[in-house]
């Protein structure tokens, strides 16, 4: 029997939805909408289209939208500068520095998202945030991997004693996968690139979960019948063709459901950014 497809638009849908519940009773009790920095640096076209994707999301839901657009040759230090004034603005809940960085910046990419306030982290990817995360604590986490989870718990597909294997390890999306699924009670398995018989090992597995970046990477015989199987990964073929990390065709067969590319996870990210920006304003609302 083929697998149910997890739609991404529908989980995306009452993200959004419950990001715009929670945007406007902030407003109502605070008389003031959670907020938005976006600093982008130089014109990567790519990030252009993410920025305003994520600047039209706001708008969409009562959540103020700063867009910081800053030259491709800026320095290090005016960067920081920014991100210190963002720091400082009581309108500013949620501040994220899209990457990539231009060339010159690159290589301090750590120092420049670590000088965002850990309270205003809505990437999750300060070091802060990745220690709560780890230690059980509230914290802000990075929004694919957040978005993943929480759709599979509006799918009722269960976590808890599961064997859940991730293959990727990434600080953006496979550490915190491994977390968060840890967190769900799953016991996990993490793959990547130096492990040894992968196949063996993801076809043990209820919940598969592949952050590999190579397309069409998992196939069917390395899928347990009956299987989730969530992509998250987004290869370009050809000019106007996405693929995932999992032979969609093939696995569909096999698996009990799975996230189709495009329409799968891809559409999570923005939404739950949106959830990330309104959780941020009422923690430091806590504060
Ligand atoms: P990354 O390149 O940082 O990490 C890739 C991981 O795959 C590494 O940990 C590596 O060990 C593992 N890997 C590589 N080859 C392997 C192999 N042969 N066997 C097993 N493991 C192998 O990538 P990332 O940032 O984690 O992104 C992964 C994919 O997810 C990319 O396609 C990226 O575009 C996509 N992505 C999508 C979203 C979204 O919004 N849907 C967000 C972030 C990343």
């Amino acid at each position: 029997m083929a697998a149910r497809i997890l739609e991404g638009r529908v989980f995306a849908q009452k993200f959004k939805e419950d990001a715009g519940t929670k945007a406007a009773e902030l407003k109502e009790k605070y008389g003031i909408a959670p907020g938005l920095a976006v600093i982008i640096v130089g014109e990567n076209p790519a990030s252009q289209v993410y920025v305003r994707n994520k600047h039209k999301s706001c708008e969409e839901l009562g959540i103020y939208s700063e867009v910081i657009s800053m030259p491709e040759d800026t320095t290090k230090e005016a960067l920081l500068e920014k991100i210190d004034a963002l720091n400082g603005d009581s309108k500013i809940h949620g501040i994220l520095v899209q990457l990539p960085l231009p060339k010159q910046i690159a290589a301090d990419e750590p120092e420049i998202l670590n000088r965002i306030d850990p309270a205003k982290d809505v990437d999750g990817f300060h070091p802060v945030n990745v220690g709560r995360l780890v230690t059980g604590e509230d914290a802000l986490v990075p929004c694919t991997p957040a978005g993943c989870i929480r759709m599979l718990e509006l799918a009722d597909i269960p976590m808890d004693g599961k064997h859940a294997v991730v293959i990727g390890r990434s600080n953006i999306v496979g550490k915190p996968m491994f977390h968060l699924l840890l967190s769900k009670n799953a016991t996990v398995t993490v793959c990547h690139s130096h492990t040894a018989n992968l196949a063996e090992i993801t076809r043990e597995a209820d919940i598969l979960v592949a952050a590999i970046g190579k397309p069409n990477f998992v196939t069917a015989d390395m899928v347990k019948p009956g299987a989730a199987v969530i992509d998250v990964g987004i290869n370009r073929i050809a000019p106007k063709k996405l693929v995932g990390d999992v032979d969609f065709e093939q696995v569909k067969e096999v698996a009990g459901a799975i996230t189709p590319v495009p329409g799968g996870v891809g559409l999570l990210t923005v939404a739950m950014l949106m959830q990330n920006v309104v959780k941020a304003m009422e923690m430091q609302m806590k504060r």
